[in-house]
């Protein structure tokens, strides 16, 4: 079953965006697999954003990431991953339509409120970086 890793950024749990952001997942229907508030390991950061190292604004997104604790979740669902990026809008809160969650909640490119998979296998795959322990 497709799953997508789907988190709550440091901003966003400093904000108290957890309810409303986890609320939109619930209604819209899909199944809640995993969630923990953790304190993120800086190795797990540096992997699960491994494909940005090269970028100007990698050590920034880290930082970002590693400054407070996040809301790791995982949800599934048929078209999960896709769906969810729907929900959470454009990268950029400025571009994300209205409605999205992105679009409704945020205003920074690097302040950006929430993460979702961008494919199946990064699904599967961020999974298994953010919860080692397994799902319920
Ligand atoms: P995410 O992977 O967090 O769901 P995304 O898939 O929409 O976001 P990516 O291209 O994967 O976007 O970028 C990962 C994250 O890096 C973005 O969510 C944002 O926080 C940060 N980021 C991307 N582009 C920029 C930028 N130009 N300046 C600062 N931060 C950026
Ligand atoms: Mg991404």
């Amino acid at each position: 079953n497709e799953i997508s890793y789907v988190m709550v950024k440091p901003d966003g749990v400093q904000r108290g965006l957890v309810g409303e952001i986890i609320g939109r997942f619930e209604r819209k229907g899909f199944k809640l697999r995993a969630l923990k508030l953790y304190s993120t390991p800086k190795e797990v950061a540096e992997e699960h954003y491994k494909d940005l190292s090269s970028k100007p604004f990698y050590k920034d997104l880290v930082q970002y990431i590693l400054s407070g604790p996040v809301v790791a979740m995982v949800w599934e669902g048929d078209g999960v991953v896709a769906s969810a990026r729907k929900l959470i809008g454009a990268t950029n809160p400025l571009a994300s339509e209205p409605g999205t969650i992105r679009g409704d909640l945020a205003i920074e490119v690097g302040r950006n409120v929430i993460h979702g998979s961008d494919s199946p296998d990064n699904g599967e795959r961020e999974t298994a970086l953010w919860f080692p322990e397994g799902l319920v």
